[in-house]
């Protein structure tokens, strides 16, 4: 195959808890992790020429080695000692530095993509463990889905998909910076932490009043202090009906539950009137196909 379009899925945690720092200066976490329906666009395409040459819609973010799509395509190049170059085309529509995993969801379809394009036959615990050296929540999101992810990110155990409800996405403009966030909170004395054993709970008894109960993100208190329109945010969702709203990774973004699509509706007109605010999607889960190697998809041609 010459060439491949792909989508990266973004998502958000449910719930994230830290239950322990490791020697190496890595957090131990315990995250709920779920895909949502808001993806970007890649596309990928052997050239002649021995190089890696990225395309992005957003002017700002890396072109070489910074970007993670280029680290994932150079790893199996390398690895592979494939000589011919790449072509990526990376339209963003997943916020970015915004705790959605962006990133990490675009090197997980480039490792997928460079698997097609160059029939490297490698399974999906082999991209993983690929996956891995670029980034701890890599892995997950070549699996997506919902999952619990332990470790720093790496232990990963499938979970049943939540009830389908409506998700409402909210990016305001402030960002936070993930080290920050994490060295503030390091410093925190007293801590919250959510029960994410409730929350595993609730989705395997398809619960989806006990899994709004449930949510918590130990990084929340840190990154409202900095940016309270977070607050704001949560306030608004939860005033137009929300069963919950939290901020996802360590921020910025806010995501809300709703059973009723006039309500997240009514939600998203109320925060389209924000001017701190710089994107909003209404969605619902994402679950990629069950059972389905990937192995098997290439053989379909097939790149999601
Ligand atoms: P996480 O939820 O894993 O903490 P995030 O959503 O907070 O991730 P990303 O959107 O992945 O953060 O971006 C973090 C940084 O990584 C950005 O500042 C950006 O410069 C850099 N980066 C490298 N490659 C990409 C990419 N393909 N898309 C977005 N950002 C990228």
């Amino acid at each position: 195959m010459k060439q491949i379009k792909l989508k990266a899925y973004g998502k958000i945690n449910l719930g994230l808890d830290i239950i322990g720092k490791r020697e190496d200066g890595y957090h131990e976490v315990r995250m709920i992790m779920q895909t949502v329906g808001i993806y970007d666009r890649l596309y990928m395409e052997r050239i002649a020429e021995d190089r890696v040459l990225l395309e992005t819609n957003l002017p700002y973010l890396p072109t070489g080695e910074g970007n993670l799509v280029c680290r994932a395509v150079e790893l199996l190049r390398q690895e592979f000692g494939i000589r011919q170059g790449v072509f990526i085309r990376l339209q963003k529509f997943i916020p970015v530095a915004a705790g959605m995993a962006g990133g990490s969801a675009d090197a997980a379809a480039a490792l997928v993509g460079m698997n097609v394009l160059f029939r490297l036959r490698l399974s999906k615990e082999e991209l993983m463990k690929r996956g891995l050296r670029l980034g701890a929540d890599v892995p997950y999101c070549i699996i997506r889905g919902t999952a619990l992810s332990e470790g720093i990110g790496e232990k990963l155990t499938p979970l049943p998909a939540p009830p389908d409800c409506y998700v409402l996405i909210v990016k305001p403009k402030a960002s936070a910076s993930t080290r920050l966030v994490y060295e503030r909170y390091d410093a925190c004395t007293s801590v919250c932490h959510p029960d994410i054993d409730t929350m595993i709970r609730g989705l395997q008894q398809k619960d989806l009043s006990q899994i709004a109960g449930a949510m918590g993100n130990v990084l929340e208190p840190v990154t409202v202090a900095e940016c309270p329109v977070i607050g704001e945010i949560k306030q608004t969702m939860l005033e137009k009906g929300a069963l919950q709203a939290m901020m996802t990774g360590s921020g910025t973004t806010v995501f809300g539950l709703f059973q009723k699509e006039e309500e997240a509706e009514l939600a998203r007109e109320q925060l389209r009137q924000d001017m701190r605010i710089r994107q909003i999607y209404l969605t619902g889960w994402f679950q990629p196909p069950q059972h389905l190697p990937i192995r098997k998809q290439t053989a379909k041609g097939k790149g999601e």
